[in-house]
Parts: structure tokens; C-alpha cells; sequence
């Protein structure tokens, strides 16, 4: 039995048979053809590229019978790039003129558009890369003659073990019935975990050199949570992660009986539950499991796996989507946060031309620098404002000055709205997301000038510890309980208190049992999490008292440094305190 760690992107555990999709371009050795061979050559690559097409439309067919519009997207951007002669007229030449094997061809062809792409100026497009990556592979996999049948067809209960996966492969496999994935590259906010994450598929990324050390048809285990994978168990564990699976399974049975009950604790207290949500299908999920409202929408999820950018229009008939589809609850729209961990799929990530692009042009700072990328998005917020409530909430914060000048901007988009005369929310509420230590150390500041804040904890911990969230390396360190992480969170709760405005958490931490308690007793009452941890939370809530965690939290706040406190917060932490 040999386990590997990575990051856990999707929640859950799976058991089943490991299935490897080789796609490894570091296969690929230049080779020449004989003259005689190029036309079947050239016959040949034209067979996998139509192969490729059937395999992508045949995609986009069953996704549009599920209204999945942003995903349909992505795979019109490789439709369209499979009929680019860019991508398929050169390699064709290659192999004419220079005699060159098809795989190579295409291998040159890539290398070509991917360095035109590396010395692009602007960070966004740079990215795109990834797109020509994801149509040579489909291409290849064609080549190298993989049996359709056998890629991504009956994968019913198999787990998927690959370098990465496209968008296609992820839609493809929810429809086949696949257990789990594991892939080698990319970070929680990788295209293929974000959809896991939306389709409920267990997740592991980062598992480096999988495709080496996993063997096809192998036993796995793959635990979502732990960010585990478990090849060949012994029967114990085999036998323990079936319990859990088990459990899980009657868990999310019972918890549907909470629908319909009020978060409220044990002495009364109404709990605000509001949901995190990136996909259009996560409004629907949001709607049925009653959520007070949604917390955080992340919209950098508008700009990603496309090659252009989306215009004001298109940023407004996504809001609207989102506040028809929630009937009247409040959203929290957070403006672009691009840069960092948001700016590709991992498999480019070490392409950054910035040392550190977590202290880099990201969030607020990069919206600021370029109103023209920011303006469109903050009339479409305005626009949808006057079809329901919505509250834009700005990310990174780290000084006043950002705040001015974004509250300008905004005062800006609304004057040129109503020169336009197009209606909206003259009173919209405006708050800021504290996950800059910095920021959470002036909480009061901010705190008078904001209506409400958002504790971004994924953030606030990696920034505080100064270990990268997704640099699985240093994520024994990533402590949501470091006395540090705590200290600031409370500032940012008393500030709220204090000044008279809300105050919510929306990071990770926020919908993790193992905390709700502990951050109820320190004074939090709006808890924002992605929609599956909702009920969870919810029976949490009725199952505690607030007054009595309260107390208890008080004396360790004063006492964070003693050597006992970190186990007496995890024992009062524990879902059964
Ligand atoms: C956070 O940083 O805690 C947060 C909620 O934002 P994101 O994970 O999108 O950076
Ligand atoms: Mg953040």
C-alpha cells in the first residue's frame, strides 16, 4: 500500500479502479517520414483532428441539454481553434515540407503558439495557452489511436488518473458515471477543480508524478478531504474508507430533513447561512437548499477558460441570471479577482513573469490600474442592481486609498449609467474582504468606511503564516487555529461590532465543522460556504448554544499563547461541542 498526497480540490471519498489518460507530449520524439509516407501522414493527422471535432461537438451536444452555458464555452473555444489554421494547416505543411512525423508537427506547431503566447504583454491572455494545450492533447490522443471506446467511455466507478484534465474530459466524465480524479498539475482553482467541485466529484490535484506511480487498473482510494490518494490499500483501510463512504451517504440522506428549518442555535440565535458560488448551476443548488443569501459569487470565473474577455453585457446578463434565479435573496457580487492562484490552470503556473504574483497586480490592485478592464464590470453590478439585491464586495483590500478610489470609480459607472438612463441601486451596499493581515489589523478603519466585511480566511492565513495556498510543500502549515489567524479574526468581528455593520467569513474556514463552533463563540453570526456544506453547518447551528460558546471563548482569546489552548479550542471546535 503507497499513498500519495496532494491537494484536496472537491470533497468526498471514492474507492474503485484506477484509469490512466497518457497524454504526455514529452512522448512525442522528433521523427522523420519518407517522402512516400506523407500522404497517408497528412491523412492521418486530418483523421485525428476530425476525430477530435466529433469528440468536442459530441461534448457540447450533451452539455446543452444540461444548460451549462460557461462550460459550452469552453469547448466552443477549442471547436473553434480546431478550425484554425493555425493549429491545423501548420503542422500539415511540416510534415509535407520538412518530412516530419504528425505528433511532431503538431509538437512544433504548439511550441510555436505557446511562445507567441508567453510574450504577450498582457497577463490574461498569457494564459490562454492552456486552450492550445487542451486541443493538441484531444488531438494526440486521437493520433496515438486511443480507442475512443476505452478513453472516456465506460469509466463507470473508475478513477481517473491523469497530467491534467480538460473541461471536456471533467463534463464527459460526470455523464460516465466516474468515482473520482486525480491529477498532477493544478491548484483549487484549476478549471478541471472548479468543475469538480460544481459536479460533486471527489478531487485530488497536485498529486505530482501520478501518471508514474499509479499503474492502470490498480485499487485506489481517493479522499477529497485529506487531499489523499491511497493506491492498493490493505483491507483495514480499504474496509475503513467504505465505512465512510457509508456514513457520508446516510449523512447527506439525514441532512436533507434540515431543509426548510431555520439556522437557529439552541438559544435562539439566527445564524446567517449565505453560499460561495462560481457556476451558473450553483444558483440553483443555492435556491433549493435555502440559503439567507449568497455571501461571495466569484466572478474571475466569468473570464476564465476562454481567449477573450467578457464585455459589460455579458457581465450583466450573468448577474441578472444570478439574481433571477435566487428570488430576492441578497448577493454579494466580489469584483475581479485575477492574479495569483486565480490566473490559470496549474499547468502554466510557473510561467509567471512576476516573482511573487501573490504580493503582485491582483484583486482590487489590478482593477484599479486598469479601469478599462474594471468598468464594464462595475456598470453590469449597478445594471443588475435594480433586478434585486446586490452587494459588491471588493477583494484584497489593503489601505483606505483603494477604498476612495474604488468608491469613486463606482460613483463614475453610476453617473454614466444615469446619463444613459439605464436604472440601478443608488444605495448599493459596498464592502470590502478582509484577507490581507494588514487590512485585518485595521478593521476599524475600514470597518467606518465600508457597510459591511468578509473575512477571506483562505487568503488571511496564507498571507499571515506566508505559506502559499497552494503550494502543497509548505500546507502542513496552512493553521486556521494559529494564534496569530484567530487574533485577527477577532478584530475584524469586534470592528463589525463596533462600528455597527456586518461582518461575514466566506473562506474555507467558514464551512468547516471543525471551526463553526469555535468562530460562533468569537462573536461571527454570517457564515458564507460553497453550497454543499450548507446543511452541515445548519445541524451544526441547532446543535449548539451561542451563549455558553460565548463564554467558553472568551477566556481562551486571552490565553491564545498558552500551551494547552490549541487542544482546548479543537475540543470545543469538535462538531459535537
Ligand atoms: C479567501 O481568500 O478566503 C476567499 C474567500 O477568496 P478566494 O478563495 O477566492 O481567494
Ligand atoms: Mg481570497
Amino acid at each position: 500500500m503507497n499513498s500519495y498526497s496532494g491537494i484536496g480540490v472537491s470533497p468526498g471519498f471514492a474507492i474503485g479502479e484506477a484509469h490512466l489518460l497518457l497524454r504526455d507530449r514529452t512522448d512525442i520524439v522528433p521523427r522523420f517520414i519518407e517522402p512516400e509516407e506523407i500522404p497517408d501522414e497528412v491523412d492521418r493527422f486530418r483523421q485525428a483532428v476530425t476525430g477530435a471535432r466529433r469528440q468536442l461537438r459530441a461534448v457540447r451536444e450533451k452539455i446543452a441539454q444540461h444548460t451549462r452555458s460557461d462550460i459550452a464555452a469552453f469547448i466552443d473555444t477549442h471547436l473553434l481553434m480546431l478550425n484554425d489554421e493555425a493549429l491545423v494547416e501548420a503542422p500539415i505543411a511540416s510534415i509535407r515540407e520538412k518530412q516530419c512525423a504528425a505528433e511532431w508537427a503538431l509538437q512544433l506547431q504548439r511550441d510555436a503558439l505557446v511562445r507567441i503566447f508567453d510574450e504577450m504583454e498582457d497577463p490574461y491572455l498569457r494564459t490562454r495557452k492552456d486552450d492550445v494545450d487542451h486541443v493538441v492533447n484531444q488531438i494526440l490522443k486521437n493520433l496515438h489511436q486511443e480507442d475512443e471506446d476505452d478513453d472516456l467511455h465506460q469509466l463507470e466507478g473508475k478513477i481517473i488518473v491523469a497530467q491534467d484534465l480538460t473541461p471536456a474530459d471533467t463534463i464527459l466524465m460526470r455523464h460516465q458515471g466516474v468515482a473520482a480524479f486525480v491529477t498532477e498539475y493544478g491548484g483549487p482553482m484549476s478549471h478541471t477543480a472548479i468543475l469538480a467541485r460544481s459536479l460533486g466529484i471527489p478531487a485530488v490535484v497536485g498529486v505530482h508524478e501520478a501518471t508514474q506511480n499509479i499503474e492502470d487498473t490498480q485499487q485506489l482510494i481517493v479522499d477529497g478531504q485529506q487531499g489523499l490518494v491511497i493506491v492498493e490499500p490493505d483491507g483495514e483501510t480499504h474496509d475503513q474508507y467504505l465505512e465512510k463512504i457509508e456514513a457520508e451517504r446516510s449523512r447527506t440522506a439525514s441532512l436533507q430533513e434540515l431543509i426548510g428549518k431555520p439556522a437557529e442555535t439552541l438559544d435562539g440565535h439566527r445564524i446567517q447561512l449565505l453560499a460561495n458560488i462560481e457556476l451558473p448551476e450553483d444558483i440553483a443548488t443555492t435556491r433549493d437548499l435555502e440559503a439567507d443569501g449568497v455571501g461571495l459569487y466569484r466572478t474571475e470565473f466569468l473570464y476564465m477558460n476562454r481567449s477573450d474577455i467578457p464585455d459589460e453585457e455579458e457581465h450583466f446578463q450573468a448577474y441578472r441570471q444570478v439574481v433571477d434565479g435566487l428570488n430576492g435573496i441578497p448577493v454579494t457580487i466580489r469584483t475581479l479577482d485575477l492574479g495569483a492562484d486565480k490566473q490559470i490552470d496549474g499547468s502554466s503556473v510557473d510561467e509567471s513573469p512576476v516573482c511573487n504574483p501573490a504580493l503582485g497586480l491582483r484583486a482590487i490592485r489590478l482593477c484599479l490600474k486598469e479601469p478599462q478592464l474594471f468598468m464594464p464590470q462595475l456598470r453590469a453590478i449597478l445594471r443588475a442592481s435594480a433586478f434585486g439585491p446586490i452587494r459588491i464586495m471588493i477583494p484584497m483590500i489593503s489601505n483606505l486609498q483603494e477604498v476612495r478610489e474604488l468608491k469613486q470609480l463606482v460613483q463614475e459607472a453610476m453617473n454614466s449609467l444615469t446619463r444613459d438612463g439605464i436604472g440601478f441601486d443608488a444605495d448599493i451596499p459596498i464592502g470590502g474582504m478582509i484577507e490581507i493581515p494588514a487590512a485585518a489589523l485595521a478593521a476599524n478603519a475600514f470597518a467606518r468606511e465600508l457597510d459591511f466585511l468578509s473575512i477571506g480566511t483562505n487568503d488571511l492565513i496564507q498571507y499571515t503564516i506566508a505559506i502559499d495556498r497552494v503550494d502543497d510543500e509548505v500546507n502542513y502549515l496552512f493553521d486556521p487555529l494559529h494564534p496569530s489567524v484567530l487574533r485577527l479574526i477577532q478584530m475584524v468581528i469586534d470592528a463589525g461590532h463596533t462600528h455597527n455593520i456586518p461582518v461575514s467569513m466566506c473562506g474555507e474556514m467558514a464551512g468547516d465543522p471543525r471551526y463553526i463552533p469555535l468562530l460562533l463563540g468569537m462573536g461571527l453570526k454570517m457564515f458564507s460556504m460553497q453550497p454543499g456544506a450548507l446543511l452541515e453547518a445548519k445541524r451544526i447551528f441547532r446543535n449548539i448554544n451561542a451563549t455558553e460558546l460565548q463564554a467558553r471563548v472568551a477566556p481562551l482569546m486571552t490565553q491564545l499563547d498558552a500551551p494547552d489552548t490549541p487542544e482546548r479550542l479543537t475540543r470545543l471546535s469538535g462538531p459535537d461541542a
